[in-house]
């Protein structure tokens, strides 16, 4: 009797101190202006997020989240924005290794005399993985958490990615000419195949299948693409009207535009990606709008191979969801999605003659929220909400260019760089703190980054000047 009493006083107890306690949780960022990009575009100005494991449990007060949860690691975060991690939408990562290589020519040129050459001398395992891991230190250094891939050899880019902590839709690259991974196009689907089921299911990786494009592709092979990708449950990634020449193409061969074209093969579907979208017509938009396609815009490469300027007032009118990218290295020349912001905005104020296109917080949608969108995430990443993942950024706000402080979410579009990024948290993981990144070593990636250098010089010189 006297234990039985005993027994129910610490049963009591125990939910008293539950109830006054605090929930301990793993992580909580306090103290900064949280800009959510949630539904109701919430601004904590004094906020804090708690995070367990690799989730985002609360977002609220700090004073709120001082009282509910208890952590095991805080970082203040005050003079700080805290914000969702970016997505690149659009890159080729090992590209980083060409960036500067050849600059200041059209696309069809810049490619077929300089980056398919200097692809077929140079692109292996061992370069990919040092071009990756190059990629993944920028793309934290600027505060980009996730991104979109096409590139060879994308087992090796998983596997980097995965040791950088940071989360990629990843689609291994078919193109109908021999390139260093595939022989033809049916050895290239035979690889994403094998790699789509080597990384299905994975926490950081989500694995896809990329035909580089209409205009480098057949039409049976971009078929076969579109059913594997059904079969196999994959987003499918892929180039979509960026330059004049692909336009011209897509007429002489079908007598189409490369929308309609895809359309008229039943290529279109959902959970496909397309990068670019330069060169469409209405009825394009209309298409991508029904198909429920993800676009990505890519404001820096289409100005600098002055492919074009893509429509993307229009596009998000219709109802097409627009994510925001850097394209390769080789063709921006950096990863800095916080420049990608900038200019897309500045590009469509200019074009349209309207400074109202694309405000601030429409370039910061797209480059978190609407990304995660364009990516079929969005439920689980590009805001800061109870039950996503946990991938956000910490950016200081502190330097004489930030200063003062009006509006969090203009600062963050037209003023902020990437090196502002102070810390990144990827799936409740913290991978730089205080600009210093955790999961690699940025020494040993720079030096291998430059050994490779000197093998792509010297893939790209005419043999008698090499020496
Ligand atoms: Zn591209």
């Amino acid at each position: 009797m006297v234990r039985g009493l005993c027994a129910v006083l610490a049963i009591s107890v125990v939910a008293l101190s539950a109830q006054q306690g605090r929930r301990a949780v793993s992580l909580i960022v306090t103290g900064g202006t949280v800009v959510a990009m949630d539904g109701g575009n919430r601004v904590l100005a004094v906020g804090a997020v708690a995070i367990d494991g690799r989730d985002i449990v609360a977002v609220d007060t700090a004073d709120a989240i001082a009282q509910r949860f208890s952590a095991a690691e805080t970082i203040d975060a005050s003079g700080h924005v805290v914000m969702p991690g970016l997505i690149n939408t659009h890159t080729h990562a090992p590209m980083v290794l060409y960036r500067g290589l050849a600059d200041d020519l059209a696309l069809m040129e810049w490619l077929q005399k300089y980056i398919f050459p200097a692809e077929a001398k140079t692109v292996s395992p061992d370069f990919v993985r040092a071009g990756t891991r190059l990629a993944a230190l920028e793309m934290i250094q600027s505060g980009t958490t996730a991104y979109a891939d096409m590139y060879y050899f994308e087992e090796e880019i998983a596997k980097a990615t995965k040791e950088a902590g940071i989360r990629g839709v990843l689609g291994q690259t078919i193109i109908q000419f021999p390139v260093p991974d595939a022989k033809t196009p049916a050895e290239g689907i035979a690889r994403a195949v094998a790699f789509i089921r080597q990384f299905a299911g994975d926490d950081l990786i989500v694995p896809a299948i990329a035909p580089h494009a209409m205009y480098t592709l057949d039409a049976a092979t971009l078929r076969e693409i579109r059913a594997v990708a059904t079969r196999e449950k994959a987003p499918v990634i892929i180039h979509l009207a960026e330059t004049p020449d692909e336009v011209k193409v897509a007429r002489d061969k079908y007598k189409s535009t490369p929308t309609q074209f895809l359309e008229s093969i039943g290529f279109w579907g959902p959970r496909t990606l397309a990068a670019h979208a330069v060169h469409v017509t209405p009825a394009d938009i209309r298409i991508l709008a029904r198909r429920q396609v993800g676009l990505s815009h890519n404001p820096e490469s289409n100005m600098k191979l002055a492919s074009g300027t893509s429509p993307v007032p229009a596009l998000r009118t219709a109802g097409v969801t627009v994510g925001l990218g850097t394209d390769g290295a080789a063709s921006n020349n950096d990863l800095d999605m916080f420049e990608a912001m900038r200019q897309a905005a500045f590009l469509h104020k200019l074009t349209s003659k309207d400074p109202r296109a694309l405000p601030a917080p429409a370039a910061l949608r797209m480059a978190t929220i609407e990304g995660a969108r364009a990516l079929g995430l969005d439920r689980e990443i590009g805001s800061i909400e109870p039950g996503k993942r946990a991938d956000l950024l910490v950016v200081s706000m502190r330097s004489a260019r930030q200063t003062p402080m009006y509006d969090p979410l203009s600062h963050l579009v037209y003023v902020t760089r990437g090196d502002d990024v102070r810390t990144v948290v990827v799936n409740g993981k913290v991978v730089m703190r205080d600009r210093t990144v955790l999961t690699m070593n940025e020494g040993e990636v720079l030096a291998d980054a430059t050994r490779w250098a000197e093998k792509v010089r010297q893939a790209v010189q005419p043999a008698a000047k090499v020496h």
